[in-house]
């Protein structure tokens, strides 16, 4: 019987480590404050974004909002990114995607300064990401990393397969594997065999969008299955419900599963929290630089 990784339960924990490390900065005079930037009334980005601020709450988040009519030129969005990249009270901006169709995403989130990005979708974080060397990951990714490492300690020489290949999920999730040494295929739409490809694999992370798209017979015994797809469909009844990607009752012989809802979701929002957390405690920490080096010529003039 396969283990459901509970990514509520993480994501609580998650939240619950956040809010310490957000009093910790609270006792230091800093309130972490997370500006959350929606445009135009699509009605699932409304609940996305009610979901933020109300997990903001939860870890003693400051979230300032901003709501835009969908008629708000890209000028005065990028007017207004350059205003929250300029306010030292904001430490992390999120940009509630998709944008209206006469707005172009990426001049939007290149132009978040990048230790802002708490969504990691600045092509520096981006950078950062693929040569290793750090920078703010985008959420989703980082919280299947961590539903991963509840059920596995060494990743290395792990036969990984990651169906989906976007900038938010696929790629990403490839490059953290990778730094954990493990063989990564990355696939798609056009993938050829991918039922072969998965049924070799160690771990499967099906990104897609194509509901119940990793079936039972293409999954080794003993796999961990990780499953990010979000797609709502019509059921028996004509009521709506969110499936994953993976027909997760095949799956009964992994060796672990993340349910939809319950398994990324949540983890992603967490993730969000943490990355602004974070955020805040690198500006803390330049702050305390600044400091010293203002302590440092203070002292300096003194001894002259
Ligand atoms: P996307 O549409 O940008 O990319 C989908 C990728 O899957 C593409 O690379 C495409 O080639 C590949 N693909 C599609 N159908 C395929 C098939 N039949 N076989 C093989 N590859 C196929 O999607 P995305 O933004 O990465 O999101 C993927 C899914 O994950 C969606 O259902 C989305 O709602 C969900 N998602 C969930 C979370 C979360 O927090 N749980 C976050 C982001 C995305």
């Amino acid at each position: 019987m396969a283990t459901i990784i509970d990514g509520k339960a993480l994501a609580q924990e998650v939240l619950a480590a956040t809010g310490l490390r957000v009093d910790r900065l609270r006792q230091e005079g800093i309130e972490t404050a997370l500006a959350v930037v929606l445009v135009g009334d699509d009605p699932a980005s409304e609940v996305y974004v009610r979901r933020k601020v109300a997990a903001c709450e939860t870890a003693g988040i400051r979230s300032a909002g901003h709501r835009l009519p969908a008629s708000t030129s890209e000028h005065d969005l990028l007017s207004l990114i350059d205003r929250l990249n300029a306010d030292p009270e904001i430490h992390g901006i999120l940009i509630q995607l998709p944008l209206p169709a006469h707005i172009d995403p990426s001049e939007v989130l290149d132009r978040i300064h990048p230790l802002k990005d708490v969504d990691g979708f600045h092509p520096v974080n981006v950078g950062r990401l693929s040569t290793g060397t750090g920078g703010l990951v985008p959420c989703t990714p980082l919280g299947i990393m961590k539903l991963l490492d509840t059920v596995i300690d060494d990743y290395r020489g792990l036969d990984i397969v990651v169906i989906g290949k976007s900038n938010i999920v696929g790629k990403p999730i490839a490059m953290l594997l990778l730094e954990r040494e493990a063989t990564v295929t990355v696939t798609h739409i056009e993938t050829r065999d991918l039922a072969d490809l998965a049924r070799k694999a160690d771990v499967v992370v099906a990104a897609a969008g194509s509901p119940h798209l990793v079936r039972g017979y293409w999954i080794k015994p003993g796999a961990v299955v990780i499953d990010v797809g979000i797609t709502r469909i019509t059921g028996d009844g004509g009521k709506t419900k969110l499936v994953g990607d993976c027909a997760t009752h095949e799956l009964e012989h992994a060796r672990a599963v993340t349910p939809v809802p319950g398994g990324v979701g949540p983890m992603t929002i967490a993730c969000l929290l943490e990355n602004t957390v974070l955020a805040a405690e690198k500006s803390a920490r330049q702050l305390s630089n600044t400091d010293l080096t203002r302590k440092r010529k203070e002292h300096q003039h003194a001894d002259q």
